[in-house]
């Protein structure tokens, strides 16, 4: 267990950041569109599939892991449809831009909206305003009345009058004019508000679930104020609170520009921190699992460099030799499919018998793969001394010429050769190097033969390659 952490500074590279930073993006804005919809139940079921997955790979639990590498792909495919509405509002807001809101706001506007919903709600007169955000409502609302108004109190009074044939609905105001009246809003698809709240209510919520939208709301029956945003029901329950909660909305969206939009809201702050913790705590527990270490047995080559001169190896060598590596599971994986050779360097070794123990100095391993054990743990091999010598090729004579003839001579071009031999073998150096055999009794006049050379392993040309023989043979009666 004490290779278990085995993360390293190195680690820590841009690339980790930036997966950080959009993990932790990716949550906080999950984590803000799930709240706002209520179904904070799914983000909930998603955490907590993270967290057994963290335990699993901690624990080394193989099978639930296999389960989540083989279904990981589909669930994402899953989510993606699952979230497509909430995507597509990110990708709206990523483009939407809120033109011309700047301009008109003034100071009066919250305290008109909040006199108006107050004498409203003293008169028990259903109402609901919205204000949108930067997100189009458009496509959530429907049927009303188109209007081009600038907002007003007899206005808002006038058209929440129940005598009036547009009172039932919505009222939109975008930026400084009221737009349009008698609005059917969404109704929420959670179950935050209790049934004893009518339709009125819950049409308030669905916008707010669904949009970015603030929408004040009058009961008739309770004669209250509510105010719905982000998924929320908030009483209201003096117009000071109505107007702050105006302005708020108006900051937030950056209706007044600049200045506004470098608020951050605490909530805000502590929402990007807790997504933080949780990538990084997410990661690095990924980070930790992957560097899993593992031990391995791999057989590798051994890879010999020459020896020096006026040596030559002989006798057995191993070829192969197997080793125990431990590592990080990736590595040695990737190990197993290029195995590393062994290098063993003779060139600077002398003559005799020599022993050579294997280290990681004679491999080229990763970093954080260590050789635990070798085997054979060492390799002998013979290095022999030899010298250059110029041997005479002595033609191999098989049976005798036919008849009653006799050799007159027989030349053989080149009649030496220059080999190493070793030095203190005491071998007998005569007829060390023999052509390959030349029988005789097919030889009935002089001929010109072609022969290979035969020799001992432990004699080797100095040019590489043996030369090839010419023997020519006279005869005589
Ligand atoms: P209140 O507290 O004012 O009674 P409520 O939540 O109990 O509100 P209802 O009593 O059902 O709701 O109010 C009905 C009114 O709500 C309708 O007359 C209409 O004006 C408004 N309303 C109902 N559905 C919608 C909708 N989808 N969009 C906008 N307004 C709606
Ligand atoms: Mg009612």
């Amino acid at each position: 267990m004490g290779h278990f952490f085995v993360l390293s500074h190195q680690l820590f590279t841009w690339q980790a950041l930036l997966d950080i930073l959009l993990i932790s993006a990716a949550l906080f804005f999950l984590y803000r569109t799930l709240l706002r919809l209520g179904t904070w139940k799914i983000m909930a079921g998603i955490l907590l599939a993270l967290l057994i997955f963290i335990l699993a790979s901690m624990l080394n639990l193989k099978g639930i892991e296999w389960i989540y590498e083989n279904v990981s792909h589909v669930a994402v495919l899953g989510l993606i449809v699952l979230f497509q509405p909430e995507l597509r509002k990110v990708f709206e807001k990523a483009v939407s831009v809120s033109p011309g809101l700047t301009k008109g706001l003034n100071a009066q506007f919250p305290a008109l909206i909040a006199d108006s919903l107050t004498k409203l709600a003293r008169q028990r007169c259903g109402a609901i305003i919205v204000l949108p955000g930067k997100e189009p409502i458009q496509d959530k609302i429907s049927g009303g009345f188109r209007l081009n108004a600038i907002p007003s109190q007899p206005l808002i009074l006038s058209i929440f009058d129940t005598h009036s044939p547009g009172h039932d609905g919505a009222v939109i105001i975008e930026g400084d004019k009221l737009t349009q009246f008698g609005v059917r809003l969404p109704m929420s698809q959670s179950d935050r508000l209790s049934e004893e709240f009518g339709t009125r209510h819950h049409a308030a919520m669905g916008l707010a679930e669904q949009t970015d939208s603030l929408v004040l709301l009058v009961s008739e029956e309770r004669g209250r104020v509510s105010l719905f945003a982000n998924g929320e029901m908030q009483p209201a329950v003096n117009s000071d609170q109505i107007i702050t909660a105006i302005v708020n909305h108006q900051r937030e969206m950056g209706f007044f520009g600049g200045e506004a939009s470098f608020r951050i809201r605490k909530r805000t702050l502590l929402q990007t921190v807790a997504s933080l913790m949780i990538a990084l705590v997410f990661w690095s527990s990924l980070m930790i699992a992957q560097s899993e270490v593992v031990e391995r047995v791999l057989p590798v080559a051994i890879d010999y460099a020459p020896p020096g001169e006026n040596l030559v190896l002989t006798g057995d060598k191993a070829n192969e030799i197997q080793l125990h590596l431990t590592g990080p599971k990736s590595v040695i994986d990737s190990l197993a499919l290029d195995p590393p050779s062994v290098k063993i360097d003779l060139s600077r070794m002398g003559k005799g018998i020599q022993t050579i123990i294997i280290t990681s100095e004679n491999l080229r391993l990763p970093r954080d793969v260590t050789l635990l054990d070798a085997s054979p743990q060492q390799i002998k091999v013979t290095l022999t001394e030899v010298a250059e010598k110029n041997l005479p090729i002595t033609p191999q004579l098989i049976g005798k010429l036919p008849g009653s003839l006799k050799i007159k001579k027989i030349t053989v071009t080149p009649a030496t050769v220059l080999v190493t031999i070793p030095v203190s073998s005491g071998e007998k150096l005569d007829n060390a190097i023999l052509t390959t055999p030349i029988y005789l009794e097919s030889i009935s006049t002089d001929s010109t033969l072609f022969c290979k050379i035969i020799a001992r392993p432990t004699i080797q040309p100095v040019a590489k390659r043996w030369p090839d023989v010419e023997v020519m043979i006279e005869v005589m009666e």
